[in-house]
Parts: C-alpha cells; sequence; structure tokens
C-alpha cells in the first residue's frame, strides 16, 4: 500500500529514543521530512546518522519560549502537515499524594504547552486542507492505572481536547486522533521494570516476565509495531480515521 505521504512535513516530538525515535524513523523511510525534537539534539543527531530527511530540533516542552521558538521555526518552513504529540511520562503516585504544584507542573509540560504549540501550527496546516495530528497517550487513558495518578489525569485531557478539535477541523481535511499504547518495550519500559524490582526487591526478569504474562498477546509490543499504526494514521490513506482513540496494547486493556 502505498501511504502517499513521500515529501510531506512532519514534527514528532519526544523523539530522543523510544516511541518518538522509532515514529520519526518509520515516517522518515516513508520519505516524509522529519523535524524530530527533544531536549536533547545530540541523541536524535547520534540515531539519525545518516537518514537525510531527519532534522534534529532542540525543544523543551516545559519552557513555552522553547515551545514558541519552535513553532516560529517550523512556521517559517512552511509549517507541519503531520504533527505527533509526545513526550515523558510524569512520575508515579497516587492521587491522594499528588500534589497541585506537580499537577500544574506536568499538565503544562504534557498537554497546555502541547496545545498551544497545535494551535500555533493549526492555521497553515488549514490552509494546505491536508493535516494529521496524533497524540500519544496511554491505555489509562481508557483503563486507569493504578498510582499513575498524574498520567491518567492529564492524558484524559488530551484525549479531551484531541475529539473536540477533531470535530473543528475535520471539514478541513485534517484529522486528529489519540493512539494508547499498553506496554511498549523501549528504554523506559525497562527503567519501569528495574524500579519495581528495587521496590519490591525481586528479580528484574521475574518482574518483566509476570508483566509480559498480563498481556493477551504474551509479550511486550515493539516501538516499530507502534510506529506502524501511528505512521497509517499519519498517512493519506487514513484520510476518513478522525475523532478516534486507537489501543496499540497486544490486547492489554480488558474492556471492549
Ligand atoms: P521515553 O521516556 O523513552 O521517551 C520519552 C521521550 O520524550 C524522550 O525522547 C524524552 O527525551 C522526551 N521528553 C521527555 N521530557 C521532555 C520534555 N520536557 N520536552 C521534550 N521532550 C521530552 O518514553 P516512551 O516509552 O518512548 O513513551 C513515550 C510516551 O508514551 C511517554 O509519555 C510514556 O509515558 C508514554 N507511554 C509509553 C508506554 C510504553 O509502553 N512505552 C506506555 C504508556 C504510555
Amino acid at each position: 500500500m502505498d501511504l502517499e505521504i513521500t515529501g510531506k512535513c512532519a514534527l514528532v516530538l519526544g523523539a530522543s529514543r523510544g516511541l518518538g525515535m522509532a515514529i520519526a524513523k518509520s515516517l522518515a523511510a516513508e520519505g516524509v521530512t522529519v523535524f524530530a525534537a527533544a531536549r536533547s539534539r545530540d541523541k536524535i543527531e547520534a540515531w539519525a546518522k545518516g537518514i537525510e530527511n531527519v532534522r534534529p530540533v532542540e525543544c523543551d516542552l516545559s519552557d513555552l519560549a522553547q515551545v514558541d521558538a519552535l513553532a516560529d521555526s517550523l512556521l517559517s518552513e512552511g509549517g507541519a502537515d503531520i504533527i505527533v504529540n509526545n513526550g515523558g511520562g510524569p512520575p508515579p503516585g497516587s492521587a491522594q499524594a499528588a500534589e497541585r504544584g506537580q499537577w500544574l507542573a506536568h499538565f503544562e509540560a504534557m498537554a497546555a504547552n502541547l496545545f498551544h504549540l497545535n494551535t500555533r501550527l493549526l492555521p497553515a496546516m488549514k490552509e494546505k486542507g491536508w493535516g494529521r495530528i496524533i497524540s500519544i497517550t496511554s491505555s489509562g487513558v481508557e483503563q486507569p492505572i493504578p498510582n499513575l495518578a498524574l498520567s491518567n489525569g492529564i492524558r484524559s485531557a488530551v484525549v479531551g481536547w484531541s475529539k473536540t478539535l477533531a470535530s473543528e477541523v475535520a471539514g478541513d481535511g485534517i484529522t486528529v486522533n489519540v493512539v494508547m499504547p499498553g506496554r511498549i518495550h523501549t528504554q523506559r519500559v525497562d527503567e519501569l521494570d528495574a524500579a519495581a524490582a528495587k521496590r519490591t526487591d525481586s528479580d528484574v526478569a521475574e518482574v518483566a516476565a509476570k508483566s509480559r504474562a498480563a498481556i493477551p498477546a504474551g509479550r511486550y509490543g515493539k516501538p516499530e509495531e507502534f510506529a506502524d499504526v501511528v505512521t497509517f494514521l499519519a498517512s493519506t490513506r487514513a484520510s476518513y480515521v478522525t475523532g478516534s482513540r486507537i489501543r496499540i496494547d497486544g490486547g492489554a486493556i480488558k474492556g471492549v
């Protein structure tokens, strides 16, 4: 299937590693020019070596001035046809322990600044009559994950924003969707398993095996499997998919 996105331009946020990196590589392989953004430009430069159509850019999503500078620089080059909203996850913790300051700080980096960036890039997208906005959230927006109050709460705001926007811009040829990773095997997942093993004084391999066993597919997803779905959503061929939440979880979410 020709995805019909050769020559398009994408902004992939949180692209120094993990899911963002896999998506950036996948889009680049389809002939898309990819502005790959993260706090560390060096890390992007390292994986993007030899990939001509990846342009590393520095942007800390918690810093509004950097977010605006990124918007300015993209708009000066014609804007982005595809935006992949992604970034770091917040720390774990219960709803009762989460403090007001934490809610505000993480909401700013994970939601408000992203919404602002998308709002700034939207007029150019609308002018072209074609656009794709894909936000990475978590299975927690459908089945809240215990002890991840900040993530469950803030990512649900991203879902509400995405659905509202989808209806507003559907007539402009722009689709807006949310993808929900279950457990995709990135460095972050290894770090989470290591932290869980330390917390419970158990073996990391045991923790990972238990976590895998809880997934009907019996394994963690591969970043490339995740990126394939996002790349399809970013394509011209996915033109009638909008306002949706798409699970990429090996069947992990229990409800239908
Ligand atoms: P990751 O931690 O490996 O990658 C996150 C990326 O975001 C990195 O490139 C990091 O540098 C960047 N980032 C972090 N803070 C940033 C900031 N302030 N400004 C700009 N960039 C920033 O995580 P991942 O496994 O690739 O997951 C991506 C997102 O999906 C995360 O938010 C994660 O919590 C969420 N998620 C992942 C899974 C999974 O199974 N991997 C499951 C559920 C949710």
